[in-house]
């Protein structure tokens, strides 16, 4: 009976359509037949978002080009002048369980612990997370406030740019067809402290109905440097610069961080949906900026 239901969910068979299977040992490889193959082919990590949207034949490509043989895109590493890489196939429970992580930026690691469930976690990357570039995505605004960076490599070569720049709308990001994102890399820095703070209808497996990182450089009780990043609220994750700049030069305190929060709800352009109304969104954004803020203050290290 469940069975029956599963497979007939709307009245719709969910079959995956016929595709193509390739399975390259490297990217190279991978990016020569995305080439080869034009805009029919897409790229296969985990899957958790992809072979849904094709079972719903709201994406049908003719073949699907599979990263899971390329095992250099599956490390976490730490570069002297470089700092922090995240491959794109790490899966969300390796930033969970990663030392790297928790000695550098815990932040992520409870970022990705945040997510989905333990089955997902243990499938869905890091770079199909970025690219699918859903806006209530838990990754982005942490990665984004660390000032993290992407790579992507395509036939003529590789680019690097910040995550920042890479999301253009709703599933829209500046990824070619051919490309391939490789890495993140968390740069180096001197925050002091980071957090990423989700607000969800469930305790666990739901969508943020906003998302709130803060990145802070706090010395001696005066903010040096702040970013803040909210996801869930407008079309692409976005910075709250004025909130920001209200809060940089400034001795830490409850009046700022509440002026921090309400500039931060003013930058915002929620939408009502299913799960909140705008209004609700912007007052949580209000309320998760002060206390992201203060938890990333607080911290004294990253
Ligand atoms: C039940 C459930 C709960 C979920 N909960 C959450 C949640 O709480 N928070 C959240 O943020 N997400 C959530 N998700 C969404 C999803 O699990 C994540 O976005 C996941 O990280 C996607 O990664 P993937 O490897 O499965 O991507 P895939 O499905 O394999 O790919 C997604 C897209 O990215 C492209 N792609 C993948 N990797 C690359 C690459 N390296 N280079 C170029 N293109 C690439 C694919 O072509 C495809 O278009 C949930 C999904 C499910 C099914």
């Amino acid at each position: 009976m469940r069975m029956v239901r599963f497979i007939r969910e709307g009245g719709k068979a969910m079959y995956l359509p016929d595709f193509n299977y390739y399975c390259p040992h490297s990217v190279q490889e991978a990016c020569a037949i995305l080439a080869d193959l034009g805009a029919g082919a897409k790229v296969l990590a985990g899957g958790t978002d992809l072979l849904i949207k094709m079972k719903h034949e709201l994406v049908v490509p003719k073949a699907l080009v599979s990263l899971k043989n390329i095992r250099s895109l599956a490390d976490i590493g730490y570069v002297e002048g470089k700092g922090l890489i995240l491959g794109a196939r790490c899966t969300h429970n390796d930033l969970v369980n990663s030392t790297l992580l928790h000695q550098r930026y815990l932040s992520v690691a409870e970022a990705a612990h945040q997510m989905a469930n333990n089955q997902i976690r243990n499938i869905g990357t890091v770079g199909g997370n970025l690219v699918n570039a859903v806006p209530s995505a838990d990754l982005p605004p942490i990665l984004i406030a660390l000032g993290a960076q992407v790579t992507l490599v395509g036939p003529g070569g590789e680019r690097t740019l910040p995550l920042e720049q890479f999301f253009t709308g709703p599933g829209q990001t500046v990824i070619a067809h051919d490309e391939i994102l490789t890495e993140v890399v968390i740069p180096d820095q001197s925050t002091t402290g980071s957090t990423y703070i989700k607000f969800g209808l469930r305790r666990s497996g739901a969508l943020a109905v906003v998302g709130v990182a803060a990145a802070v450089t706090v010395v001696e009780r005066v903010i040096r440097e702040a970013r803040i990043v909210l996801g869930a609220v407008a079309p692409t994750p976005i910075r709250a610069r004025e909130a920001e700049e209200r809060l940089v030069g400034n001795a830490v305190s409850t009046e700022l961080l509440e002026e921090a929060g309400i500039r931060a709800a003013t930058a915002c352009k929620p939408i009502s949906d299913i799960r909140a109304s705008a209004e609700y969104r912007r007052d949580l954004v209000r309320v998760l900026t002060k206390r992201s803020l203060r938890r990333a203050i607080e911290q004294g290290h990253v």
